[in-house]
């Protein structure tokens, strides 16, 4: 798969980047569409970084966050296992040859049939939070190992799934293992989600304390837990760190699973894409507003990257921030839109904001733009979506390729010197 993967990459060197590499396709006359860069070698600093801060932790990457094969292939390699909520998702998973024993399918209300098909292929670990979905997997996969999803929202979170998952740890969950031991049912485990983009990384240490409350309950009714999933909402654009989060997760950890012999996952999806991917839109067409009272004019660039190609995330209160390719940062601004390349008056991707004056053939670039866009990106009005190219730092790849072969002597290594090897690794990014 390794040799796959490096098929796919360009090699960054000392005098390269993912700017220059951006400024060499854009310079390309025959550029018209949008296009990513995605740098791949992020995504495994974001695993080291991962290690470092929360060795405990494991990390089941959450698929629908991004599925582009970049992504997916190079987590796999890195050993590291995946929150499914499909069997389309699984069987993409499994694809990858990675162990059906490094899928969790994380979605507590699941079609009987998709419930069959992670029999079929031995996917044995699925959350639930209700007596229905007992029933049918009591029915569709006996030898099924559970996890109880119970619900904790950071209110000031993004997005929040509390009113859809989750049962109340103290009113409903004691009821529902209570059921599972009467149907025979292997029950493993706690999970929860805090929420996307969280506000309160305090809320974690509520929720770790919520499900060592439902792992008492299920000791008491004879269950033998081994597994505490702690979700996703970890931050992943450039210039944020989990360093102040996982604080509070260790210590909850510390406080109330000591025991090593139960695994603590957690399933994020943004942190570790967001800042992986990069998009490049060239401007193809320039209105001006009328002038307003002060006889100041508003510039309106119209892309070919929009909303529903990349940007859905404007339609749930995410925002991004466009910057000039090739533009002298001091040159004068002007109030601006930034329009996308459909009919719809919604595909707005940012206004109030204040850029140079570009023309036509001129670049916009967009950081961060790796979570929730490639995968919910849609054809409206036609408009494709943007090719994605994968870069990697040349000296980085070389030093990591041979670990990352044999993920367990990798793991075994990287217990012992994470610190060093992400110094090491940080020090070749720049
Ligand atoms: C969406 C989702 C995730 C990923 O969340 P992020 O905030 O992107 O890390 C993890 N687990 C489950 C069950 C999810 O639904």
């Amino acid at each position: 798969m390794l040799s796959k993967l490096e098929n796919k990459l360009q090699f960054l060197n000392s005098k390269s980047s993912v700017w220059s590499v951006i400024e060499d396709i854009s310079n390309n006359k025959n550029q018209d569409e949008a296009f990513y860069v995605c740098d791949v070698g992020n995504i495994i600093e974001k695993y080291f970084n991962w290690k470092k801060f929360m060795p405990r932790v494991e990390t089941y990457y959450a698929v629908k966050c991004n599925d582009h094969p970049l992504v997916l292939e190079t987590l796999a390699s890195l050993g590291i296992g995946f929150d499914c909520a499909s069997q389309d998702e699984i069987s993409k998973i499994l694809n990858l040859n990675v162990e059906p024993s490094r899928i969790i399918y994380a979605n507590p209300t699941k079609p009987e049939t998709h419930i069959k098909y992670a029999e079929d292929v031995n996917v044995l670990r699925m959350t639930f939070d209700n007596a229905w979905e007992l029933e049918k997997i009591k029915n569709s996969h006996p030898k099924a190992e559970l996890i109880l999803r119970i619900k904790y929202d950071d209110e000031k979170a993004r997005y929040k799934y509390g009113c859809k998952f989750g049962c109340n740890h103290i009113t409903q969950a004691p009821e529902l293992l209570a059921r599972a031991k009467q149907l025979e049912i292997k029950v493993v485990g706690v999970s929860f989600h805090i929420g996307s983009v969280i506000k309160t990384p305090e809320v974690y240490s509520a929720a770790i304390e919520a499900a060592r409350y439902v792992f008492d309950v299920a000791t008491n009714l004879g269950f033998e837990f081994n597994i505490l999933d702690i979700g996703g909402g970890f931050p992943g654009a450039h210039g944020t760190s989990i360093e102040e989060v996982s604080k509070i997760i260790n210590e909850g950890i510390n406080l109330h699973f000591s025991d090593p012999s139960i695994a603590i996952v957690a399933e994020p999806g943004t942190y570790y894409v967001e800042s992986a991917f990069t998009i490049a839109t060239r401007i193809h067409s320039i209105t001006v507003t009328e002038p307003d009272p002060t006889g100041l004019y508003t510039y309106m660039y119209y892309v070919y990257a929009g909303t529903y190609t990349t940007f859905l995330g404007l339609f749930f209160g995410e925002h991004y921030v466009p910057q000039a390719l090739n533009k002298n940062i001091y040159e004068k601004k002007y109030p601006t839109i930034i329009w996308g390349p459909t009919c719809d008056s919604s595909d707005k991707i940012c206004e109030n904001v204040n850029m140079p004056r570009m023309n036509i053939g001129d670049w916009i670039v967009f950081e961060n733009v790796g979570a929730y866009t490639l995968t919910l990106a849609t054809n409206f009005n036609g408009i494709p979506t943007p090719k994605v190219y994968g870069v990697v730092c040349e000296q980085m790849w070389n030093e990591l390729k041979d670990i990352m072969r044999v993920p367990q002597k990798f793991h075994l290594q990287m217990k012992e010197n994470v610190s060093q090897f992400l110094e090491k690794i940080v020090d070749m990014q720049q």
